[in-house]
């Protein structure tokens, strides 16, 4: 019985390391490596040399996923078991954080645009985590003899502002600026959640359908940066998907489980390590990352059993609030380059990462 208390208390956040392999600059330049990276042992280390000595530091996590880790290694060793638990009905959120260009979207999404599945159903290997869940979920309900509906929204948020990634329209600079100025408000919805006004729901009914509302989403958010000047280092994606699944208990009374599934491609890290550097310019950074701050407060808070969790300081934890704590699943994914040239990020990725085991 006591076990059974042990695991009701204990908090579900589970914290990845992945480290990409050199890119092709790296390479040509020559950068010195200086995160190793220890699967089997789930060790990352990391040397520096401080007034000529060597100092390695060792970090420990949950999972490690070196550089020739593949998308399906992670995807089976990670997120299987956390797609089960939204297919039984409970909320679960999966994040991506790290410093921009260390492989937060790669992992999520990756070559999203030859995402679609093969004539056999089979992904291509370097899809993400988002089609291989979505290819397990419908995977799962086409197999089972139940009725269920799915639904997705996509959605950005940029400078606290909420932008719907789906919202099927003309894509200009006027209509974006326009849309711009009257982001999707966020509401209470009077029993403890959040809805987001306006936000399009789509109902699939194939993980087909998914792919293409996707790849849809992905464009207009490159658009909508290449037009309005936007840094999508700077911007927030999650998309979300809800699955009700009506079954027959074995008395023959209706069943009900709905589960939700989060995906969040997360803002470059590096926004807010440098925030608190600057004095004159730490509010306006903060500002703008508002949601990775709050995200870090709020797991801390969950990670310690702290009575305050300050889910309402940022619209990214008060859109996630029903996917947080309790009987949920979360899932740190926090992404770093092996290279000497990002040495400091890593670190403080690292850091981040560790704190919120
Ligand atoms: P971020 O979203 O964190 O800014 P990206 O996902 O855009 O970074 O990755 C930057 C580049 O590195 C992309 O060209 C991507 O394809 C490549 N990349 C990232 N992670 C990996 C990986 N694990 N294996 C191979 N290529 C990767
Ligand atoms: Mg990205």
């Amino acid at each position: 019985m006591s076990f059974r208390h042990e695991k009701e208390k204990a908090v579900n956040v589970q914290v990845l390391l992945r480290c990409r392999p050199f890119s092709d600059e790296e390479l040509r330049n020559n950068a010195p490596q200086v995160v190793t990276c220890n699967d089997f042992q789930r060790e990352v280390a990391v040397s520096q040399t401080i007034a000529g000595k060597q100092i390695d530091r060792i970090f420990t996590f949950d999972k490690v996923f070196g550089p020739s880790a593949k998308q399906r290694d992670l995807y089976d060793q990670a997120v299987i078991p956390i797609v089960n638990e939204v297919l039984e009905g409970f909320n679960c959120t999966i994040f991506a954080y790290g410093q921009t260009g260390t492989g937060k979207t790669y992992t999520m999404e990756g070559e999203c645009r030859r995402s679609k599945s093969g004539p056999n159903g089979q992904l291509p290997s370097d899809a993400g985590v988002i089609p291989r869940a979505v290819k397990q979920i419908f995977d799962t309900l086409e197999s089972q003899n139940a009725e269920y509906s799915v639904k997705v929204t996509f959605l950005e948020l940029y400078n606290e502002e909420i932008t719907d990634l789906l919202a099927p329209e003309e894509i200009s600079k006027v209509v974006l600026e326009e849309k711009q100025k009257k982001a999707l408000p966020l509401m209470e919805d009077g029993k403890g959640g959040v809805l987001v006004r306006g936000l399009e729901e789509e109902i699939v009914t194939s993980a087909n359908e998914i792919f293409y509302l996707l790849e849809r989403g992905s464009a207009k958010r490159r658009t909508a940066e290449t037009l309005l000047n936007k840094q999508s280092s700077r911007s927030h994606s999650l998309f979300s998907i809800t699955i009700h699944i009506k079954e027959a208990t074995p008395e023959g009374e209706e069943l009900i489980k709905c589960g939700k599934l989060n995906l969040v491609d997360l803002a470059g890290s590096e926004n807010i390590c440098r925030s608190g550097a600057r004095e004159g310019r730490a509010r306006e950074a903060g500002e703008i990352n508002k949601s990775l701050l709050t995200l870090g407060r709020v797991i801390t808070a969950l990670v310690e059993h702290l009575g305050h969790i300050p889910y309402r300081d940022s619209k990214l934890t008060r859109l996630l609030r029903d996917s947080l704590g309790g009987r949920t699943k979360t899932c740190i994914i926090a992404t770093v380059s092996p290279s000497v040239h990002c040495l400091e990020e890593t670190l403080s990725t690292l850091d981040y990462a560790h704190r919120a085991k």
